[in-house]
């Protein structure tokens, strides 16, 4: 069975969690796209559930048979990518793909998978906003809020290349607009 892809990709701190999080709770036949990664587990994340946490020799190899439908060393030293695996799991279930990856591995999913893919770029009202986000959040020591906004002007000159655009301000106005997109695209 082939399903659909609902990619949400953004500059760390824009949201693409918690909408992903909701999406997953109100539509049942939504399934979360496990990337794999070579970085180290953070508290309370599980194998097989957050990520797929790989060795770096077992990346590479991964990569070398071919098994990757996207890849990327998101930052310097650590790995992610989505494996080909991941998304015919999902579908084999009868659910359709969902993504958070970052801006790069969003649109090279897109390249990939074409017209079955709905790329969608979140976007926050302000550079301000998103650096309060990230801090406020509470997970990043200060050097990864640096390189994470280090990031940023780069990550939004892509937003042009996605099919969709969404704000992310008023969280509850997101997350419905979020709903009347995929509703769209899903009955395409
Ligand atoms: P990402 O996955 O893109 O890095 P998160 O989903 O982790 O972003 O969101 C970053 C932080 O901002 C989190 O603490 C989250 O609760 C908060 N947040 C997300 N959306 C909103 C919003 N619309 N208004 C206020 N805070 C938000
Ligand atoms: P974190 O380490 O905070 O979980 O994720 C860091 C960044 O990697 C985020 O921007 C996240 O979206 C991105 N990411 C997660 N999985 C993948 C993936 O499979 N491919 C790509 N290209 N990026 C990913």
């Amino acid at each position: 069975m082939k399903g659909k892809l609902l990619i949400f990709s953004a500059p760390s701190g824009s949201g693409k969690t918690t909408i992903v999080n909701h999406l997953l709770k109100k539509y049942p036949n939504f399934g979360f796209s496990i990337s794999a990664t070579t970085r180290a587990p953070r508290a309370g994340e599980e194998d097989g559930k957050h990520y797929y946490f790989l060795t770096e020799e077992e990346f590479a190899d991964k990569l070398d048979k071919g098994q990757f439908a996207e890849h990327e060393e998101v930052y310097a030293g650590t790995s992610y990518g989505t494996l080909k695996t991941e998304v015919e799991r999902l579908w084999e279930l009868g659910k359709q793909a969902v993504f958070d990856v970052d801006v790069v591995g969003g649109l090279n999913l897109k390249k990939y998978y074409g017209d079955n893919a709905l790329a969608i770029f979140v976007r926050v009202p302000s550079l301000d906003v998103l650096e309060k986000r990230l801090r406020d959040r509470g997970t990043e020591t200060e050097e990864n809020i640096q390189k994470r906004l280090g990031k940023v002007e780069k990550e939004m000159a892509f937003e042009k290349d996605f099919d969709v655009t969404l704000v992310n301000d008023n969280l509850e106005d997101a997350l419905a607009r979020a709903e009347v997109i995929i509703d769209k695209f899903l009955a395409e």
